[in-house]
């Protein structure tokens, strides 16, 4: 019986999976040729279960948001109490107490000007409602024309238009096809790998000149702070992001005010880095900041714009204004009293947890065990910053042969372009980080033998 039972679970499997080929569309795929897909039947930890009992190390935090793993009591108690109560309710006219706690909360731990909070469903959704904001600022003010936005090349805010629109606007995965619908804003050159060490001149000089000369048409500045992810995942010096903020506070002498800074921590944000937000690292504060994934430790769908009072009171026509203009933004599950909930209890839970010490470690360790894949003829480049382990290879990845290798050997990643990433769930264990290292370098092993060719030019490169 129980060989029977097997069996019918894995024609089931057979059966969902050709579903899914028929049925579904998944990231960054064409219907005409499915990517194949592995099912995933539960997760605890670390691991992912598949339905045919294979277990597999999450090295990539569900897109890097997983920061606490999966099945984490506190966020199951949070999200169960939760429903108890209300899953959801409108938040037009309504309000609640998971709305307003996560809202204090979230003032409380991000940089000190930042008061205001949008609650949105995603992270691209709160680079749109960024961008509205910035624009609003001026317009709803009587400043016509601040309607372009600064930003640099190699980034990545989202796959929404306005958030396409700051993308790379030539290496960039939607440059193909919607490039020439897109918004048209100004990208400075991408800044120099230089974590850790003083900007580049040049860099700082370029950027600095392109505000200069378009700064009667910029609503705003966009960055990801320090690391740009799916854009290379390329980590750049706090002291350039220092600088910008400088620029566009200087350029205050001559404007009615600065030019604002929207930084996009929706990768970075929560403690990605080894600090709790990228632009510690600078120590500056954005006038409006974005936050996603790790929000609700992966757990729910959520992003949030955060916004000084001086950017809410001017988006609004400026304090005291007879007439205020309204944002006019506002989706139909914004502040989902479940995602609130839950992602009160994951910023808790992270506070309360020795986080940056196991981001410390794990650092330590993707740094002493992939350091040494930098002396392969295959690998390009080997950069480690905070939880997030990268090995750029010289060539293309090809990702279905990469992914097969890896998942043979019970490891969860998901290459793109040339990078070999990782970004652990903060939890993993020191054995567990080592398979995933270990699966790395059985990649880049492969590479060099030439046992794995190279592939297409895949999502972003
Ligand atoms: N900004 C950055 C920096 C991101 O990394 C992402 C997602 N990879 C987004 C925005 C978009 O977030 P979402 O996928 O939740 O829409």
């Amino acid at each position: 019986a129980g060989a029977n039972a097997d069996r019918d679970n894995s024609l089931a499997t057979e059966r969902l999976l050709a579903a899914d080929v028929r049925r579904l569309w998944h990231p960054y795929t064409s219907a005409t040729q499915p990517v194949p897909c592995l099912a995933v039947s539960h997760a605890s930890g670390v691991t992912l279960t598949l339905e045919d009992g294979r277990e597999l190390i999450d090295g990539m935090s569900s897109w890097w948001a997983a920061v606490h793993g999966y099945a984490v009591p506190e966020l199951d108690e949070a999200a169960s109490q939760q429903l108890g109560s209300m899953a959801h309710v409108m938040f037009g006219g309504l309000t609640h107490r998971p709305a307003v706690r996560l809202a204090e909360l979230l003032v409380q731990v991000t940089p000190e000007p930042l008061q205001r909070v949008f609650l949105c469903d995603s992270g691209s959704i709160a680079v749109e409602v960024a961008i509205k904001m910035a624009l609003q600022y001026w317009r709803a003010r009587g400043i016509e024309g601040r309607s372009r936005l600064l930003t640099v090349r190699g980034g990545y805010h989202g796959d929404t238009f306005g958030a396409m629109a700051v993308c790379d606007p030539v290496n960039g995965m939607h440059a193909e096809m919607f490039g020439g619908v897109l918004a048209k804003h100004l990208f400075a050159p991408r800044p120099a790998p230089l974590f850790g060490q003083p900007c580049a001149e040049k860099d700082v000089e370029e950027f600095a000149t392109m505000l200069r000369e378009h700064e009667h048409e910029l609503a705003a500045v966009i960055l990801e702070p320090i690391v740009q992810g799916a854009g290379g995942m390329h980590f750049y010096s706090a002291d350039y992001l220092r600088r910008v903020r400088e620029l566009c506070n200087q350029h205050g002498l001559t404007c009615l005010t600065c030019v604002l800074l929207i930084l996009d921590e929706i990768a970075t944000g929560f403690g990605r880095t080894g600090a709790l937000f990228a632009c510690d690292h600078a120590g500056i504060a954005p006038d409006i900041l974005c936050l996603g994934k790790a929000l609700t430790g992966g757990y729910l769908t959520m992003g949030a714009t955060l916004a000084t009072d001086a950017v809410a009171e001017g988006a609004s026509g400026g304090r005291g204004a007879v007439r205020p203009v309204p944002l006019m933004h506002g989706p139909t599950f914004m502040a989902n009293p479940l995602a609130c909930a839950v992602a009160h209890a994951s910023v808790q839970l992270l506070l309360a947890t020795p986080w940056q010490a196991r981001v410390r470690a794990i650092s330590a360790q993707l740094e002493a065990e992939l350091r040494p894949l930098a002396a392969s003829s295959a690998v390009k480049d080997v950069r480690v910053l905070g939880a997030i382990g990268v090995v750029e290879m010289k060539e293309p990845i090809h990702m279905p042969t990469v992914s097969a290798m890896l998942v043979e050997r019970g490891v969860w990643l998901r290459p793109f372009g040339r990078l070999l990433y990782t970004m652990p769930p903060f939890i993993m264990t020191a054995a567990e980080l080592r398979r995933v290292t270990d699966g790395m370098r059985a990649v880049v092993e492969a590479t060099e033998s030439a046992q794995i060719g190279s592939g297409q030019r895949l999502e972003s490169d």
